[in-house]
């Protein structure tokens, strides 16, 4: 594997967040067992896998490698990838890739989708996302990842399989979805005197961190 950007890794409860946040540098974190990743600061070699990626807001560090990421991806003959972006900034965004297609001579295929507070986005039958506002000097959206689950409603509990097994035949809804949050990016908080912003990735539930690295984001 081409080690071209540092990568950081830290497991917790099942799962592996990796990446890296530098202040005004560059963010970028995946986390592999979702198949989905946080920004675009840079595009690390072994995040060229990952298709899905949430990007917080539009500043240099969070977003710069998008064309890098959609080149790569197409070179290596990979699925175009579906990048979520903050809908304030798609269109500079489409204009960036268009600009660089014509640099480099390579077409940019990717779809590029736009979210706002309240947006949800399916990613498979037992993990949605949601994207909710965040404070930043640009349009800027947090992402929560949650895991949903069919549970047996309430007043079902306690039934005899069977019955609730022909109640399911006559076709009356048995269960309820339940959902967990699992995994909150925030990409960036309100500006505090000169520390413009931060960056966290936190497993929600019992612990949080501000990525393994502790580091800073503009
Ligand atoms: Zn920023």
């Amino acid at each position: 594997m081409i080690k071209n950007l540092p990568v950081r890794s830290l497991v917790h409860k099942g799962l592996t967040i990796e990446g890296y946040s530098r202040a005004a540098v560059q963010s970028y974190w995946r986390i592999p067992e979702l198949k989905l990743a946080f920004d675009l600061g840079g595009s690390p070699w072994s995040f060229m896998g990952t298709q899905t990626v949430f990007v917080s807001h539009g500043h240099l560090d969070h977003m710069a490698a998008i064309p890098v990421f959609v080149a790569r991806r197409r070179m290596m003959k990979m699925e175009p990838p579906t990048i979520y972006v903050p809908a304030e900034v798609v269109e500079n965004v489409q204009r960036v890739l268009h600009a660089w297609q014509r640099l480099d001579r390579g077409r940019m295929v990717c779809n590029l989708i736009g979210v706002k507070h309240g947006d949800e986005v399916e990613l498979s039958r037992e993990n949605v996302v949601t994207a909710f506002a965040t404070k930043h000097t640009v349009p800027s959206v947090g992402y929560v990842v949650w895991d949903r689950r069919r549970k047996l409603k309430p007043e079902l509990q306690g039934l005899p399989g069977d019955q609730i097994r022909d109640r399911r035949l006559a076709g009356e809804e048995v269960t309820d979805e339940v959902r967990v949050p699992i995994v909150c990016y925030v990409g960036t908080v309100p500006s505090t005197g000169k520390r413009r912003s931060t960056s966290s990735v936190t497993r929600t539930s019992t612990t949080s961190w501000s990525g393994p690295t502790s580091s800073r984001t503009s």
